[in-house]
């Protein structure tokens, strides 16, 4: 469903991605791992348009991606992501966030997208907070928001960038459960950015393992986290322990 080829990005004179090059297929989840500073939130947000790469093709449903703002935004319909920060609107209550997209941008029925963000706000748990503010709600309750937010666009795929990485431990598994569930469930293609090991173990169909801007590994999961192939990995493994 998406293809990189020979992804280059600078930040000035300065080199963040080398030649990246990497697919996900249909239903797969590829969890996206490496030191601080390697480039996963830069190649992250180069796949749907938040940052502008300097080299390489970007295919999407054998289509190659136009690097226009018009297109961008139309292909931002079909790839969700969720940040670390929680970046709900502060001024809207949690129905009109997860409306937003559904009715600003896709124009839908409001019926219809109403019936569903509740039944989405339902799935996670958050059925009762319907007229609720972002501010009243909790770190976790929030990044649940965020996600179901993304889902009421249907994606194909969604983009995860650690989003549990600002949350007290308590909250975390909830919204791991929820991302797994979509995996599971609804068989979404998925794209992982985070630090749970364990997670990352459990959910991986494979690992993408990128150092310095450089991609060092691409392994199935389960051997990437019982045998990985170059001696960085291991280290990163180690140290993630
Ligand atoms: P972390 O695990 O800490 O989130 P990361 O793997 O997501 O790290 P990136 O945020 O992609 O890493 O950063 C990769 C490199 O690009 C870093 O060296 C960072 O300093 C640099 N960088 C990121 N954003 C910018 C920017 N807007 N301008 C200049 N350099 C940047
Ligand atoms: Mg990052």
């Amino acid at each position: 469903i998406l293809r990189v080829e020979k992804l280059n990005k600078f930040y000035g004179k300065r080199q963040i991605l080398f030649d990246v090059n990497f697919s996900i297929r249909q239903g797969e989840v590829l969890a996206l791992l490496g030191p601080s500073g390697s480039g996963k939130s830069t190649l992250i947000r180069c796949l749907n348009g938040l940052e502008q790469f300097s080299g390489g093709s970007l295919f999407f449903a054998g289509q190659k991606v136009v690097t226009n703002e018009k297109s961008w935004q139309q292909l931002r319909q079909k790839i969700g992501m969720v940040f670390q920060s929680y970046d709900l609107f502060p001024n809207l209550t949690v129905l009109d966030n997860i409306l937003l997209g559904p009715l600003k941008v896709q124009k839908k029925d409001r019926k219809q997208a109403e019936q569903e963000a509740i039944a989405l706000l339902d799935r996670v748990g958050l059925a009762e907070y319907t007229k609720a503010y972002p501010r009243q709600l909790s770190g976790g309750q929030k990044q649940r928001i965020a996600i179901i937010r993304a889902l009421a666009l249907h994606p194909e795929l969604m983009l995860f960038d650690e989003v549990t990485a600002s949350l007290d431990p308590e909250m975390v598994r909830g919204v791991l459960e929820i991302i797994k569930e979509l995996s599971e469930k609804d068989n979404m293609t998925m794209i992982i950015v985070t630090h749970e090991m364990n997670f990352a173990e459990q959910i991986a169909d494979r690992v993408l393992f990128l150092d310095q801007g450089h991609v060092l590994e691409e392994t199935a999961g389960k051997q990437f986290f019982a045998s990985a192939q170059t001696e960085r990995a291991r280290d990163f493994l180690e140290s993630m322990k």
